[in-house]
């Protein structure tokens, strides 16, 4: 039906929403402690930034991007993922040139990707991601590695492995997916027909791939980790004595190989109950490339979806404020215009405060209060109103006291 949301979206309702913004906020408060700034891109970028940032080889610009024509005729997509635009307004900003290096930004937003949607994978779905750009010292790969650990540490997961890989150079890779090719070569034409494709063009995707018979084809493959060149071997043995002297425990999966093309050295991946929450590594040729200074960079990005689905796994309490501090019972035409009122006036002064709008009766509005958790109550009705008090009920103890309605706000406020 035209009416319903398309495919693999989502509404997110009131109740749901609640853990969304704690989720957010979260992201918010662990960035700032990582002086990590916040940036907010467009939803939509030139198709050509994915197709040079992403990489032409990739599932995501191969079959998985929202393509279409403005009325301009330009070709436009909207965002499969938040690495590029970010890198693309790092550059067009000229951030680089900045005296205070790295760059440190975070994002959080809306993703789209024409998937087959399923539990955790939507056609919009939603990510926060972390980029530091400028800086290719290896303390920062451990340092952006542990921001993401920080962070689901604080929403209250445990239980999240670290996978590590490193991925290697151009220069490691070089050499490395020659070995790769000549190990593979007598399997070539078994292999699925999508690892025939990648067999020339990306043979180390070949080793992540999910299809049981090219798992089977490739094991005691060559590992990049056996190939790195010293400078990218001591990078990864950097990256991980970091990550011990943190606490951060990981595993090393030489396999890794991550989905996009941009990776160079460290790739990583965080994982809850089999699936993948997080996905990230370094990218020290996407700025170059994509028009902007030679200048190293690394991120992650985790799906928000994920997480949520994480934190239902391990049942993870949430902290959400729930309740109002005040619901008004008014009883009579009187009341119920000066209420209206009142409760302005309560809002004013920061009082989180509700009313009855249908002229229950007050069984029913003392029903209301209840399914709102109001902590206090007042009751007006047209004889106090005329004497200038209303009565004051404290939902928790039962005590209801008389208070001049000049007072009440101060009464109601001290008894917050
Ligand atoms: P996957 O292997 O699950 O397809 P990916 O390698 O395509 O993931 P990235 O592009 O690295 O994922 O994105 C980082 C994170 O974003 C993922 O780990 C996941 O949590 C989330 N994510 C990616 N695609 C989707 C999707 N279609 N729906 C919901 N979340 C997603
Ligand atoms: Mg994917």
């Amino acid at each position: 039906m035209m009416t319903n949301r398309p495919r693999g979206t989502n509404d997110i309702l009131p109740g749901d929403v609640e853990k969304w913004q704690f989720i957010e906020k979260t992201a918010r408060e662990v960035c700032r402690r990582f002086n990590t700034a916040e940036v907010r891109t467009p939803v939509f970028e030139h198709t050509e930034l994915f197709a040079r940032g992403v990489g032409e080889t990739t599932d995501i610009v191969e079959k998985e991007m929202y393509t279409f024509q403005d009325r301009g005729e330009r070709s436009l997509t909207l965002r499969p993922e938040g690495t590029a635009s970010a890198v693309r307004a790092f550059v067009e900003s000229k951030l680089y040139a900045q005296p205070q290096q790295p760059t440190k930004l975070f994002y959080i937003g809306p993703m789209f990707r024409y998937e087959r949607p399923q539990s955790g994978r939507y056609r919009q779905f939603h990510q926060f991601g972390v980029e530091v750009l400028g800086a290719s010292d290896p303390s920062v790969d451990a340092e952006v590695i542990a921001l993401a650990m920080t962070f689901f540490t604080e929403l209250g997961l445990n239980d999240i492995t670290l996978e590590i890989n490193s991925v290697g150079s151009p220069e490691s890779r070089t050499n490395y997916r020659d070995v790769l090719r000549s190990h593979l070569h007598p399997v070539k034409e078994e292999l699925c027909a999508d690892c025939q494709s990648r067999y020339d063009r990306n043979p180390m995707r070949i080793l992540d791939c999910k299809v049981d018979k090219c798992k089977t084809l490739t094991q005691g493959a060559p590992e990049m980790l056996d190939h790195l060149t010293d400078t990218d071997r001591e990078h990864f043995q950097a990256v991980c004595s970091y990550l011990e002297s943190f606490g951060i425990n990981y595993t090393v999966n030489p396999r890794m190989v991550r989905g996009l093309d941009y990776y160079t050295q460290t790739a990583f991946e965080f994982i809850e109950n089999g699936s993948t929450l997080s996905g990230g590594g370094r990218y020290n040729g996407l700025v170059e490339q994509l028009g902007g200074p030679e200048m190293p960079g690394i991120g992650f990005a985790v799906g928000i979806e994920r997480a949520l689905i994480a934190l239902q796994n391990q049942q993870v309490e949430l902290p959400i404020a729930k309740g109002i501090d005040v619901f008004f019972v008014a009883l009579g035409e009187a009341a119920q215009q000066h209420s209206v009122k009142l409760l302005h006036e309560m809002r004013v002064a920061g009082i989180v405060a509700d009313k009855d709008y249908l002229g229950k009766s007050m069984k029913a509005q003392m029903k209301a209060a209840d399914r709102l958790s109001a902590r206090q109550v007042v009751i007006l009705g047209d004889d106090e109103l005329a004497q200038g008090v209303a009565n004051v009920k404290d939902m928790e103890t039962g005590e209801q006291i008389t208070v001049p309605l000049a007072e009440l706000i101060e009464k109601v406020q001290s008894n917050m």
